[in-house]
């Protein structure tokens, strides 16, 4: 039967190379990252007294200077104009903090993490399902993302050691406007980043909502292998993974489809909408601060896991683009056609994911379907050794005794089967 697999023997090098020191200190980081910590930093931002933080607004001032303020004692480089944190543009400020790379190979390459931290002010008509008037707290949007954000600047902070490449914490200012604030810093690159590449982006925009352990993840297509990075570090930590919705549409409603358009691999995490998004009821009363921690540290892990990737940098899918909810339907879905083999698994290759075909057959009363196989499910290992893509998968398959052990990535968890040919 189907078994969660364990954090005790997790298959590590499904991010080849990662190193159990390294993942070592970096659970002890991510245990830095606690609900507590980021509840308060949301009650504090969905605080009337910041009007709603729209940008530009006093409100919107406010919130900025109170974000200095978490971030400036934690020994991270001011990255904004003029040595400070602040990147202004009108009226309106981005605050940028780095942390510098330990490679000197890779040190000038960028992985940006971002959250916006404007909301609507009292909200109008173009921007509010209304009432319109009142403070729009924005306690999810996005005071969640923001609270995940600072956490993981000190997570980051705490670590005996930093990643390879830099990472750069990104608070963009005037989203909610029209993502002026991260279109701003791609155009204008403050003084002291002119020298790095952006080689990543991963933002948060509304991650206090978790319902169910169900985190939605855009842009896994953007690069090819983001899917298998995620999961890795989804399965890694010694907690419950979290289940993890990819979602292949990517469109221009928050801070990662700029840095799309610039052809940097992007991910965002966020925990989906409801009936208080751009209302001003999305207080803080209905966040899920205890779901703030398991998001904020998936994000700390896939951020160090990338800025220490070896197979970066991964260059950018411009199929991403054109992929959408049903191009993933038309891969996942059941196909009648396809040779299912004495195991009973029908299976297709994915593009960006090549060492992960999905099943999209389970023949009936085969070794597959008694083993609790079921279609979209992910084949990530065969007895213990990782895939290399399709075609390895099928003659392993071929080749395999009586009975195998397969690892499924099942909707972003791992998931240990154990197939018996002889078994009825
Ligand atoms: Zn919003």
């Amino acid at each position: 039967m189907a078994a969660l697999v364990g954090a005790a023997w997790m298959p590590f090098d499904i991010v080849a190379g990662a190193e159990l020191a390294a993942a070592g200190h970096m659970a002890a980081a991510a245990a830095t990252i606690v609900a507590g910590d980021a509840g308060r930093h949301v009650a504090a931002l969905a605080d009337d007294a910041f009007e709603g933080r729209e940008a530009g607004s006093r409100g919107g001032r406010a919130a900025g200077a109170y974000i200095v303020e978490a971030i400036d004692h934690l020994g991270l480089e001011p990255a904004g104009d003029s040595g400070g944190w602040y990147q202004p543009f009108g009226s309106m400020r981005n605050i940028l903090a780095l942390a510098r790379g330990s490679d000197p190979t890779v040190a000038d390459e960028l992985v940006i993490v971002s959250a916006h931290y404007d909301h609507v002010g009292y909200g109008n008509a173009s921007n509010s399902y209304g009432p319109f008037g009142f403070v729009h707290n924005g306690a999810d949007d996005n005071a969640s993302g923001v609270a995940g954000l600072i956490e993981i600047a000190e997570a980051l902070q705490s670590m005996p050691s930093r990643p390879r490449r830099s990472i750069l914490l990104a608070f963009w200012d005037g989203e909610e406007k029209g993502l002026l604030g991260s279109y701003h810093f791609l155009r204008v690159r403050p003084e002291p980043l002119r020298d790095f590449r952006i080689a990543f982006c991963i933002n948060l925009d509304m991650i206090g909502r978790l319902r169910g352990d169900r985190v939605e993840v855009y842009g896994s297509r953007s690069a090819a292998g983001l899917r298998a990075l995620t999961v890795a570090v989804n399965n890694r930590s010694g907690a419950k993974p979290l289940e993890l919705a990819y979602d292949w549409k990517i469109d221009p409603d928050s801070d990662h489809y700029p840095f799309i358009e610039r052809q940097i691999p992007t991910l965002m995490y966020h925990t989906g909408l409801h009936d208080n998004y751009h209302r001003p009821s999305d207080d803080v009363h209905l966040v899920n601060l205890d779901g703030l921690e398991p998001v904020a540290r998936l994000t700390f892990a896939t951020a160090i896991a990338v800025a220490d990737d070896p197979a970066s940098p991964r260059p950018f899918r411009p199929e991403c683009r054109r992929e959408s909810q049903s191009s993933q339907q038309m891969l996942e879905a059941t196909a009648a056609r396809g040779k299912r083999g004495r195991w009973g698994i029908g299976s297709r290759s994915d593009a960006a994911e090549l060492q992960g075909p999905v099943v999209v057959r389970v023949a009936a009363d085969s070794p597959a379907a008694r083993g609790g196989m079921l279609t979209g499910d992910r084949i990530v290992m065969i007895d213990g050794v990782p895939l290399v893509d399709q075609d390895d998968m099928v003659r392993r398959l071929g080749d395999a005794g009586k009975r195998v052990t397969i690892i499924v990535d099942r909707r972003g968890r791992l998931v240990q089967l154990d197939l018996n040919e002889d078994a009825t």
